[in-house]
């Protein structure tokens, strides 16, 4: 029988990206409660939660100190702007706490509610910052295939999904994707490094067509989350580095997935050794205990939006929130005292590394990637040859339902099956992960060979 929660739901709730007539047929998942890793549904079925909500939930659910601080930060003062020369304490304190994590010419940062908010952002910025320089036809952002931005109608043009852009006639003029670092699916027989390159260097031949003086910005996820945890070969991010400073054009780290400790560093472009000169942040920022995002901005853009601009004409009412400025401060607090960025890198990451890796032995497997806590399988019908399925996507729905039905939260990107759990999982949570990960996997290798 239907909980009369999930049929209201069916009359009323419009969901972001599911399948709304299934689901209102099956009655949506409510989820109810969380600890920890795990979290429990209003039929008391318990999951492990490998994908920390959506790539945020890195401290782990039901942390009552950010509960607290938050409550405490509501009765004192609940809303202000950081409008018309205003601020507040928290938003201040955290301007300060956030980029202390950030590269050396990181030192600024403009905040937002989301992520997708970020992004869009950064994009005018960078258009403003170059008119301030005296270059107002450096304009075009080059992004790239199968990345996200988020849903804004800037943050869909970024973002390089196809299916994203059939609906509502995507990219917007001025955005330009070129090949993302996808050796599995792309790289045909090139080795990863010599296909590294050779996608980097895409980005120097798209200036070349489109002018050095047309193009404002390069955007791209340190490792890309959403189109498949796509970790760049090694030769990838150097090169892309090398051309945006000889090519003099603006350099954008979207670190909404990658900041806050998922790679092991406190940002994805200090593990490929990447100095940005815009970032946009999110979910990690807060632990996702309340929407809080913002784009981190190098003293070369700021200076000019300082000093040249002047007023940037730009905002949201929700920039600076004190009471999400005050989660994000204690989920930084929680973060810091714990160590747990240091602990990816140090203690969980290789340990989830070696175990999700030994998945790479399974017949329905073609690689097992991870970096930090973040990883991949690639199925496919033949890993020898790595030749994939004919209907990729319902290859991976299977394998996630099948986890999901044993107890375990998986994404499934087409026919790769992504993980990013919370920061705190213990050894023995990414055993289990690993143990229900090779139940799915056998469940659907066994469904599809009858
Ligand atoms: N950028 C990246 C890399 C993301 O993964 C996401 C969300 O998944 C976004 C931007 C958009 O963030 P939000 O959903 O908070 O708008």
């Amino acid at each position: 029988a239907r909980s009369n929660l999930a049929a209201i739901d069916a009359a009323h709730h419009l969901h972001p990206f599911s399948d709304m007539k299934k689901l209102n047929a099956d009655g949506a998942r409510i989820i109810q409660r969380g600890e920890g890793v795990y979290i429990w549904d209003a039929k008391g079925k318990k999951y492990l939660d490998g994908f920390a909500g959506l790539w945020c939930v890195n401290i782990g659910y039901g942390r009552h100190e950010i509960a607290d601080a938050v409550a405490r930060q509501m009765k004192e003062l609940p809303y202000y702007n950081t409008f018309f020369g205003t601020t507040t304490t928290p938003a201040t304190l955290l301007s300060e706490k956030v980029v202390s994590h950030a590269g050396p010419h990181l030192n600024h940062v403009f905040f937002t509610a989301s992520g997708s908010e970020a992004n869009d952002t950064w994009f005018r910025m960078a258009r403003v910052y170059w008119a301030a320089v005296g270059k107002p036809s450096k304009k075009i952002v080059i992004a790239r295939k199968n990345g996200y931005h988020g849903s804004t109608v800037a943050g869909a043009s970024l973002g390089g999904m196809k299916y994203m852009h059939e609906q509502g006639d995507l990219p917007i003029p001025g955005i330009v994707h070129i090949d993302q670092p996808y050796w599995y699916g792309e790289g045909g027989d090139l080795s990863p490094d010599e296909f590294g390159l050779k996608v980097a260097r895409q980005l120097e031949e798209k200036i070349d067509e489109l002018g050095e003086e047309n193009v404002a910005a390069f955007v791209a996820e340190p490792v890309q989350g959403a189109g498949g945890v796509i970790i760049p070969p090694n030769t990838y991010w150097p090169e892309i580095q090398r051309i945006c400073k000889a090519r003099n054009i603006l350099l954008v780290a979207d670190e909404v997935i990658c900041g806050f400790g998922r790679l092991g560093e406190w940002f994805g472009h200090q593990h490929f050794g990447v100095e940005p000169d815009l970032a946009p942040v999110a979910k990690g920022l807060s632990s996702g205990y309340l929407p809080v995002g913002g784009v981190l901005v190098s003293d070369r853009v700021a200076d000019v939006l300082i000093n040249d601009v002047g007023d940037f004409n730009h905002g949201f009412t929700y920039s600076g929130h004190p009471v999400c400025a005050t989660a994000a401060l204690e989920n930084l607090r929680i973060l810091e005292d714990e160590r747990l960025v240091e602990r990816v890198r140090d203690n969980i990451g290789p340990y989830f590394a070696r175990a999700w890796g030994a998945l790479g032995d399974h017949d329905l497997v073609g690689e097992a990637v991870s970096i930090g806590l973040m990883g991949a399988l690639q199925l496919a019908a033949d890993k020898k040859t790595r030749m994939r399925f004919e209907k990729p996507d319902a290859v991976g729905a299977l394998v996630r339902n099948h986890a999901l039905a044993n107890g375990l939260v998986l994404r499934a990107t087409g026919d790769r099956m992504l993980a990013s759990p919370p920061l705190v999982i213990t050894h023995e949570e990414v055993d289990e992960m690993i143990r229900i990960t090779r139940i799915a996997l056998d469940s659907a290798w066994r469904e599809l060979k009858s």
